[in-house]
């Protein structure tokens, strides 16, 4: 299966309202003392409330069954994330990067052009082909297990997790 939804509380973080299915509501991450904390917001409290100090926002729907459509939002929020960490310094960061980074090029939304090693760490060269851009991604040193304990952090944050290849992480 392409996508692992995670089961989550589905309730607006301010009125408490359970969301019913095929709700539309918005799941926001807020870094919190270096920590990426999700919550998720019904539309009305949504609008009443302050969003600027958030690190990304989405829209989710409940749906009954997997949408096409609502794959590929997923696949755009992968990519904010993405762009967002690029000048992040932090190793949890570095490592989020690196595993949204493998996702996205199986997703040929980014294409490997070359790797290099500068002061001891390696570094993907990465295309990024809507915006017809080259970015760097450092490469942290992790083994297949940790890749996946990465990509199931972001899962957990994105309530959606990104399928990866650790095999062909290289
Ligand atoms: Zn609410």
């Amino acid at each position: 299966m392409e996508w692992s939804i995670n089961k989550g509380s589905h309730a607006c973080f301010l009125c408490e309202k359970i969301f019913p299915e095929e709700e539309v509501y918005l799941s926001a991450l807020y870094d919190e003392n270096n920590e990426f904390l999700r919550k998720d917001f019904c539309v009305e409290c949504w609008d009443k409330k302050d969003n600027e100090n958030s690190f990304s926002y989405w829209k989710t729907k409940i749906s009954k069954k997997p949408e096409k459509v609502e794959k590929y939002a997923k696949i755009d929020v992968f990519y904010d994330l993405f762009n967002k960490l690029e000048n992040e310094k932090d190793l949890s960061r570095v490592n989020f990067r690196y595993v949204l980074s493998l996702y996205l090029m199986r997703k040929k939304v980014l294409k490997l052009i070359s790797t290099h090693k500068s002061n001891e760490n390696e570094y993907l060269v990465l295309h990024i082909v809507k915006e017809d851009r080259d970015t760097e991604v450092l490469k942290p040193q992790l083994n297949k297990e940790e890749v996946l304990a990465v990509t199931d952090e972001i899962g957990k944050l994105v309530n959606c997790t990104p399928q990866i290849s650790p095999d062909n992480a290289s």
